[in-house]
């Protein structure tokens, strides 16, 4: 891979950095203490909510929104160095975050490669644009990690479905208009072969939406209810009980999305930082060698996956979908996320059990809070465990297990 940047990429960055000067919302006092998970904002408001909106529709406006998706679609076909000059420009400067993370990483991808052309032109556009937000209707209480096991009916009457079920942990249900909803058809066949892949309307009657509270205190993810919910037969996607292939395109995108383009040098200096500032055994824990070498291994760690992100950035610029590559990405980003979320526990000693925004708290409590946010990263779009299932046996190719 050449890193070079030609005078072109050049004129790209100054371009971004420029619009991003003019154009960034200022960051209040409020903000200074706000942390993210890699899935989301935390502990947001209706108000936080509408400012990464309006943040998302003026990015959008000036082109900024999804870049690499092909021009047809809104995006500006971007290759892939400059979407790392992107990256690195955006992660540079404090913003307030987008919104329809999930549309703009796993809903579009998909469509694009699975939808009829009229499905394509009524959903694509808007989901760049914000204008609706998606959420992903896959895990069930009886079906998490083995989601072909999924038990919500689709019973096709007519021109309609007829659906009926639940699912849970539906991240941003509370905030959606739109469902990928994984349901069952052919309850005869077998798992796999009698699924399909529904887009539903989150505002029709017979939709319930109950939020479910995190071990952060945050209600990001929901209970959702399916009761004889009349869903149009055109909003199938791909063929009746065939949706496993459509869902896998999905979860593949999930999986690299979650790991790939992420850059996690700023995390790293930000545990130096804190390092630096407490004190542990009559000086700062940052003049421990042992704390400095276990640093050190972070960001060594950091860098792998920084370039092993590139390597899975390329395979989708040339058009390629992700590979199995993604499990890899989402396995080493998420394992790194907690371990730097542990390690600032060791760092901060008794004042690691303050919590978020308790008076004393190091930092307003946000390593505390990080820490109990990661472990959900180390969940969601498949766990560690089905990760590591996944690599041995379609990356390495070692037989399957009983
Ligand atoms: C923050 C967050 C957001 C989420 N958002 C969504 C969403 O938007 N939409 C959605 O559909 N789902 C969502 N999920 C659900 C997520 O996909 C599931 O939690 C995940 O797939 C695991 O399923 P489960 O919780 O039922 O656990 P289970 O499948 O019951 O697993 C329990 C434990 O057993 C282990 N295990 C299970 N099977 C195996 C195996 N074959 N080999 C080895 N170990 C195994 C698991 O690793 C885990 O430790 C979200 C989850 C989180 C945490």
């Amino acid at each position: 891979m050449d890193f070079k940047f030609s005078a072109e990429d050049e004129r790209f960055r100054q371009e971004f950095r420029t619009w991003l000067r003019d154009n960034a919302p200022k960051r209040t006092a409020k903000d200074s203490d706000g942390s993210e998970d890699g899935l989301g904002a935390m502990n947001e408001t209706a108000e936080d909510y509408g400012r990464r909106r309006a943040w998302h529709k003026k990015m959008f406006d000036a082109g900024w929104i999804g870049i690499s998706w092909p021009k047809e679609y809104g995006g500006r076909g971007a290759t892939l160095t400059q979407q790392i000059i992107y990256n690195e420009e955006l992660s540079k400067v404090w913003t307030p975050g987008t919104v329809n993370g999930l549309g703009i990483m796993l809903v579009g991808p998909t469509l694009i490669q699975w939808g009829s052309d009229e499905q394509k032109k009524r959903y694509v556009p808007k989901i760049l644009s914000g204008e609706e937000i998606w959420c992903q209707g896959y895990s069930e209480p009886g079906a998490g990690s083995d989601v072909a096991s999924l038990q919500t009916r689709a019973i096709e009457e007519g021109d309609y479905f007829i659906i009926n079920g639940q699912k849970v942990w539906t991240s941003d249900a509370h905030h959606a208009d739109w469902c990928i909803l994984l349901t069952r058809t052919d309850p005869e066949a077998p798992k796999h072969k009698g699924i399909s892949y529904i887009l539903v309307d989150m505002h029709s009657p017979g939709v319930t939406v109950r939020p479910l509270r995190q071990i952060t205190g945050d209600s990001n993810f929901n209970e959702v209810f399916f009761e004889d919910v009349k869903v149009p037969r055109k909003n199938l996607i791909g063929q009746k009980n065939q949706g496993w292939q459509v869902a896998i395109t999905t979860l593949m995108f999930e999986r690299s999305g979650i790991g790939g383009g992420r850059d996690m040098s700023g995390e790293i200096e930000e545990l130096a930082r804190l390092a630096k500032s407490v004190r542990l055994n009559g000086h700062t824990a940052w003049d421990d060698p042992d704390v400095r070498q276990k640093i050190s291994q972070f960001a060594c760690e950091a860098a792998a996956i920084r370039y092993t992100g590139f390597r899975q950035l390329t395979r989708r610029l040339k058009g390629l979908p992700p590979g199995p590559e993604g499990s890899v990405l989402k396995l080493c980003v998420s394992e790194l996320n907690l371990k730097m979320g542990k390690f600032a526990m060791e760092l901060l000693g008794p004042y690691a059990q303050l919590e978020y925004r308790a008076p004393f708290a190091v930092d307003h409590g946000k390593w505390s809070y990080k820490m109990l946010g990661a472990r959900a990263l180390t969940i969601a779009g498949g766990t560690s465990e089905i990760q590591h299932n996944i690599i041995g046996e379609r990356v390495l190719m070692l037989p399957k297990g009983n």
